[in-house]
C-alpha cells in the first residue's frame, strides 16, 4: 500500500501546497496518500478554543492537550509514526527523510503558540512511536511549514515518484557531502565560462572532478559534515584535495 501522510493543522489551507506540481502529481498517481484535518473539528466549545494560558506563567499560549488527544486518537492508527514539528526536536536530516519514506502511515501534527501541552506526546508514546523533530535553528510561527518541507523530503524518495530516480541518488548529502555545482547551455553567458572539463567528454575525469568539487564545497561550506565522515569513505585521492 502507498505511504498515508495526515496532518492536522489549524490552518488547512496553509497545507494546499500539498496538493500542486510534484507532490500533487504523486497523490493522483496513487504513489501518496494525503488527507488535512483542521484541529478545531475536535473541539466542543462555542469559540472551538485551542489554546490556554501555560501552567507557570511566562508569555504565549499552549495548545490544549484534550482537542489534540481527541484528534490524534481518531487520525493514529494501528501503524501510525506521529511527528510533532518543533525547534526543541531532533534535527529532521536526509537520513529521517530517508526512513519516514520506509513508513506505511505519518502523521504530523502542527504546533502554533508555544506549542502543544507535553503530555500529548508523551500520551502518544504509550501507543506509537513519536518523534519530535526540527528543521532547522531557528523559530517560525507554526509547524506547517516546516510539515511541508518534510512532506516534500519524502514523497521525492518514493518509488516512482521522480521521473529519474539517479537524481535522488545523486543529491546532496546521499553520500555525506553537498553537491558541487551544475551548468547547462550556453557554453559562455555574461563573459562566464562552463568548466572546459565538463565538455571534455572524458567520464573518468569528469567524476573526478565533480567529486573534488563536491569535497571542497562540503570543507567550506559544512566542516561538520567532512568530520562526520566515516575514514573508510574517503580514498586517497580525497584526502589530498
Ligand atoms: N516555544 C517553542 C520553543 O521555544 O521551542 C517555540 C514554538 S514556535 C513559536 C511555534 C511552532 O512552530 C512550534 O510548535 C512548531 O510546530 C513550529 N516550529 C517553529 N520552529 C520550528 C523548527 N525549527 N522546526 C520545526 N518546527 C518548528
Amino acid at each position: 500500500p502507498p505511504l498515508r501522510i495526515d496532518v492536522v493543522t489549524i490552518f488547512p489551507e496553509y497545507l494546499e501546497p500539498l496538493r500542486a506540481a510534484l507532490l500533487g502529481r504523486a497523490v493522483e498517481r496513487g504513489l501518496l496518500e494525503v488527507g488535512v484535518h483542521d484541529l478545531r473539528d475536535w473541539t466542543h466549545d462555542v469559540h472551538r478554543a485551542v489554546d490556554d494560558a501555560p501552567y507557570g506563567g511566562g508569555p504565549g499560549m499552549v495548545m490544549k492537550p484534550q482537542v489534540w488527544g481527541e484528534a490524534l486518537d481518531d487520525v493514529c492508527g494501528e501503524h501510525t509514526r506521529l511527528v510533532v514539528p518543533t525547534p526543541a526536536g531532533r534535527p529532521f536530516t536526509q537520513q529521517t527523510a530517508r526512513e519516514y519514506a520506509t513508513e506505511r502511515h505519518l502523521v504530523f501534527a502542527c504546533g502554533r503558540y508555544e506549542g502543544i501541552d507535553q503530555r500529548v506526546m508523551t500520551d502518544a508514546a504509550r501507543r506509537m512511536p513519536v518523534d519530535e523533530v526540527s528543521i532547522g535553528d531557528f523559530v517560525l510561527v507554526g509547524g506547517e511549514v516546516a510539515v511541508l518541507a518534510m512532506v516534500e523530503a519524502v514523497a521525492r524518495l518514493l518509488p516512482g515518484v521522480l521521473g529519474n530516480p539517479v537524481s535522488a541518488e545523486q543529491d546532496s548529502f546521499s553520500d555525506g557531502l553537498l553537491e558541487g555545482p551544475s551548468y547547462t547551455r550556453p557554453e559562455v553567458w555574461r563573459g562566464l565560462a562552463v568548466p572546459p572539463v565538463l565538455r571534455s567528454g572524458n567520464h573518468a575525469l569528469i567524476d573526478r572532478w565533480r567529486r573534488d568539487e563536491s569535497l571542497t564545497r562540503t570543507f567550506r561550506r559544512r566542516p561538520d559534515l567532512l568530520e562526520r565522515l566515516p575514514e573508510s569513505s574517503l580514498d586517497k585521492h580525497d584526502r589530498e584535495v
